[in-house]
């Protein structure tokens, strides 16, 4: 074929591609443009996940009519003279393409009118074409409407998610602008329901209450540091609170979102030592520095940049993160070292003590690998042993491998273990570990049998969630139906439960609600067994006894009893072991009353 030069109508739809993939990223746009206009007041109204309609209105200053058709133009803004500008930029926009970009895209409307104008104009732009600008009454400021999103480009259509991901992803967008601009006020609309309201006036943590729910809201702590020419203020969550991915780490520099690799890992290292693994914070942070220092011309959506000083950035993200971490987190009194060091496996051994798991003694845990504490409310962790109960049975190919024999009960120590006599030396229990695996076959093997025996709550329980995570919860209904609890939906983002599962009598219905949401994985999987399996783990451990909790010694026999008939009582359903195996050999030879090796 010879080389032509493409039509426009191509070419702006290939660069429409960079900058609108899904519908989240014209709420980006507009939102950003919004806010460049200086708006106090943001209304974005969605239908259909953004598929059928975006609309973004302002009160800010508004689009001249004269100027309107230039808006909607290629590489025409009203933010960037000369091309040394590129190099201050104070704005979110600078490239002019977003609208040029939605235009060919859709079936746009921009309706504006600035202060010194006595009415409105209007521009419409169907896939690229655009109309003649008409006059309109308009109250001062803009109101983009998108209609029909990619209704021309039916293989980009494909590629969008489920409904509720482009909404997820929708609503993790605004609420983080919310954040990133608390004096301005953004209403999300959905159909005729509002999903999410601020008050504009400046209080970020009533911001987090409405993102995360107000118990995570409470717990946030503060970060405000100040170095140079560089700010960084915002929140981090404490050790305590975690999730099992990066999705909740936000960075805003100079008011603008971005996701950059170096700034989570400064971030990362911040809490270096004080997560378990797998395990990650939340935080909105912002960063503000001269515009000079911050190259974001670097990418089309403007979401990776460049500083120009990144080691001294990384530093102080990090200095400053340490700091408020450790000025409110209390020292543990138990230092995981007590049970052999946490050191590299090439590190010579500090305690000569095989860590049996298995009841093969040639199954050790190499040089202090095994760590014993991280609490429960670290969450649901894969601990990476080297030795794997499960795995070894399967190799073993035999089931009783896994089990345990008879146990004799000790006592509890630390509120937080349970000591028993096997015939074949003595055991330490994590009674916190061990309750999550017996509640966790119990209901497993109810579920299996299609009878999970559910009790009433003498009175129903109310409770409320944060918007995004009723609505995760809404889908979840079915499964917590199917596992004994009634709930149902008892106004916006309130649910009552009736009934839980006879397992859990006594434990709190707000708990197993909650444990369902946290953390959620946008996860497709069609394996339904799974992920019920996933969840049911996840209320298992939610609702088991906690480390601290002192038992008395018929629940801890009772314990121990349950976790005798579990098939696989060696570790919790997160794979965390539930005990550690002190053989009688290793206590001989550690008494020196056998060959120390
Ligand atoms: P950019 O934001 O990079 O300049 P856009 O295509 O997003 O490019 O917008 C083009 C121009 O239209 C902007 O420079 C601005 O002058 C004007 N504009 C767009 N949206 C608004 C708005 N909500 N309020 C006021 N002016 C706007
Ligand atoms: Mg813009």
């Amino acid at each position: 074929m010879p080389i032509r030069l493409l039509s426009s109508e191509v070419s702006s739809q290939i660069a429409a591609g960079e900058v609108v993939e899904r519908p989240a990223s014209v709420v980006k746009e507009l939102t950003e443009n919004s806010l460049d206009a200086g708006a106090k007041n943001v209304s974005i109204s969605v239908a259909d996940a953004g598929r059928t309609l975006i609309e973004v209105a302002d009160d800010g200053h508004g689009i001249p009519a004269g100027e309107l058709e230039l808006a909607a133009a290629r590489h025409a803004t009203s933010k960037l003279i000369q091309s040394d500008d590129l190099f201050h930029i104070q704005t979110l926009g600078f490239r002019g393409e977003a609208l040029a970009s939605i235009g060919s895209v859709s079936q746009m409307s921009i309706t504006s009118r600035v202060e010194s104008a006595n009415e409105g104009a209007r521009l419409k732009v169907d896939g690229g074409i655009a109309s003649k600008v008409e006059k309109v009454g308009a109250p001062i400021g803009t109101v983009v409407r998108v209609e029909n999103l990619f209704y021309n480009v039916p293989a980009r259509l494909k590629f969008l998610k489920t409904d509720t991901t482009e909404r997820r992803a929708i609503d993790s967008l605004v609420t983080r602008y919310a954040l990133a601009y608390p004096n301005v006020r953004f209403k999300v609309t959905d159909g005729k329901q509002v999903t999410l309201q601020t008050a504009g006036d400046g209080d970020r943590r009533a911001i987090l209450a409405a993102l995360y729910g107000v118990d995570v809201a409470k717990q946030m702590l503060e970060v405000m540091a100040t170095e140079e020419n560089m700010t960084i203020t915002g929140f981090i969550s404490p050790v305590s609170l975690t999730r099992s991915n990066r999705r909740e780490l936000t960075f805003f520099i100079n008011g603008r979102w971005v996701q950059e690799i170096s700034l989570n890992s400064a971030l990362l290292q911040a809490y270096h030592t004080l997560l378990m693994v797998g395990r990650y914070p939340l935080t909105a942070l912002f960063l503000d520095m001269a515009p000079e220092d911050v190259d974001v011309n670097v990418h089309p959506t403007k979401a990776e940049v460049r500083f120009r000083a990144q080691d001294k950035i990384f530093s102080f993200v990090q200095r400053s993160v340490r700091k408020a971490l450790l000025a409110y987190t209390p020292v543990p009194s138990v230092s995981p070292q007590l049970w052999g060091s946490r050191s590299t496996p090439s590190e010579p051994r500090t305690v000569g003590i095989d860590w049996s798991i298995g009841h093969d003694s040639q199954l050790t845990v190499e040089g202090g690998q095994l760590t014993v504490g991280g609490d429960d409310e670290f969450g649901e962790t894969s601990y990476q042993s080297p030795v794997n109960s499960e795995q070894s049975s399967a190799v073993n190919g035999q089931s009783s491998f896994a089990g345990v024999p008879l146990l004799r009960l000790i006592g509890q120590i630390g509120s937080t273990y349970i000591v028993a006599e096997g015939p074949d030396g003595l055991y330490l229990i994590d009674q916190h570990a061990a309750h999550e695996r017996v509640l966790f076959e119990k209901l497993m093997a109810q579920h299996d049998n299609k009878s999970i025996p559910s009790q009433s709550l003498l009175a129903p329980e109310i409770v409320t969630l944060p918007p995004q995570s009723s609505k995760i919860l809404l889908e979840q209904l079915p499964f917590l139906n199917k596992f004994g609890f009634e709930v149902e939906e008892f106004g916006t983002n309130t649910f009552q439960v009736r009934s839980m599962p006879m397992l859990f009598a006594g434990g709190s219905p707000a708990m197993a609600l909650k444990a369902l949401v946290e953390d959620f994985e946008e996860d497709e999987s069609p394996l339904q067994a799974e992920v019920e399996a996933r969840l049911a783990a996840r209320v298992c451990k939610r609702l088991a006894v906690k480390g601290g909790q002192a038992l008395t010694s018929e629940e801890q026999k009772s314990l121990l009893n349950d976790l005798e008939n579990c098939q696989s009582p060696r570790t919790c359903p997160h794979g965390r072991p539930t005990m550690i195996h002190l053989t009688v050999d290793t206590l001989e030879r550690q008494f020196g009353r056998k060959g120390a090796r």
